[in-house]
């Protein structure tokens, strides 16, 4: 901000003042009222600090979950979540828009990849539904549509611009990053961010599943990848969260969960337990709660703590990347 600053003749310091407003939600330029006329009148001419459009938003009656679809300066369209948990609110980034994992339980990878988001559009989603809600924020979760580690250097930007003590001023440790399982990524975000939380979206308890379930497990198998989750933690001291979505008659067996404790067994990690949000396309019915239960208690007598994701919001379209493709076909009829 202090380089755009003097692109347009002012002096650094001017950037850090231009910074903190927009960190306090404020989109005109005329409300900075310390900033002086000469520098107003350029940002109108030159600049924008509203980048985002809320084209939906869905507030949930049962438990305060909101889910927002904004569009993107250039048609595209991500979404986001804020959630309330009794420890704070929580709000779900996407880091691109589409994405090109294909995975075949999920709404967001049908259409494929976009494009990658910027730094700047992911740190408006949080800052829009601060201004929207009215409500603070306590973590970030980078769970959203898109790979985070398919779009590593704006996300690395982002990271740090939450944690930026003149702007969002958000502890790295209140911030969660989730990967499909890219081994590079998780390798460089164990040297570059041993502070902030990873969550691998695993879901399978072996390649043949995985790879049906997930592409990326082709490039990169279980093998590979538990290892570097155990080079994770080992670096970092950090407890590691596997994040695995229960698809009816698919991976909710007992034979799973013994597979997969065994898989597990030894590691510093945490299994999260999430009945699958059914997507029409998809084919794929969810186990439901009562079977994510009972697969938790299967895991806990192999050694593995787990617990059963709360279900937010399922009054409002549930499944990640359902409400922009629901938008997206809309506007195609
Ligand atoms: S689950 Fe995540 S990585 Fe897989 S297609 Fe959906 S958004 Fe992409």
């Amino acid at each position: 901000m202090e380089e755009f600053a003097k692109e347009l003749g002012q002096p650094a310091f001017r950037g850090r003042q231009l910074f903190g407003w927009i960190y306090k939600g404020r989109t005109d330029f005329r409300e900075m009222t310390n900033l002086p006329e000469v520098f107003i009148r350029s940002l109108e001419e030159n600049a924008r600090a509203d980048c985002l459009k809320t084209l939906r938003r869905q507030c949930s009656k049962m438990d305060g979950t909101q889910k927002f679809l904004f569009g993107l300066p250039d048609g595209n369209a991500v979404e986001s979540v804020f959630m309330k948990y009794k420890y704070g609110n929580s709000v779900c980034v996407s880091s691109q828009a589409g994405c090109r994992m294909h995975c075949s339980f999920c709404a967001s990878g049908i259409n494929g990849l976009v494009r990658n988001l910027t730094a700047g559009e992911m740190i408006s989603q949080v800052l829009d539904i601060v201004r929207e809600t009215g409500e603070p924020v306590n973590h970030v979760v980078i769970m959203g549509t898109g790979e985070p580690f398919d779009n590593y250097e704006n996300v690395a930007k982002f990271l740090r611009l939450l944690n930026e003590k003149d702007g969002f001023n958000l502890g790295m440790r209140n911030i969660t990053v989730s990967t499909c399982g890219v081994v590079p990524g998780i390798r460089r975000f164990a040297e570059e961010f041993p502070q902030v939380n990873l969550a691998i979206s695993l879901h399978a308890p072996n390649d043949e599943l995985r790879s049906r379930l997930m592409p990326v497990n082709q490039r990169w198998h279980m093998d590979e990848l538990l290892a570097e989750c155990r080079r994770y933690t080992e670096k970092t001291s950090r407890r590691i969260t596997f994040e695995y979505s229960l698809i009816r008659g698919v991976n909710d067996r007992e034979k799973d969960a013994a597979e997969l404790a065994g898989r597990l067994r030894g590691m510093l990690c945490h299994v999260n337990l999430i009945p699958l949000n059914e997507v029409t396309e998809t084919g794929y019915l969810t186990a439901g709660r009562p079977r994510a239960l009972e697969f938790m208690k299967m895991l806990e007598e192999r050694g593995i703590t787990a617990t059963v994701r709360r279900q937010l919001g399922a009054d409002i379209d549930g499944a990640c990347g359902q409400l922009r493709l629901n938008a997206a076909r809309e506007q195609q009829k």
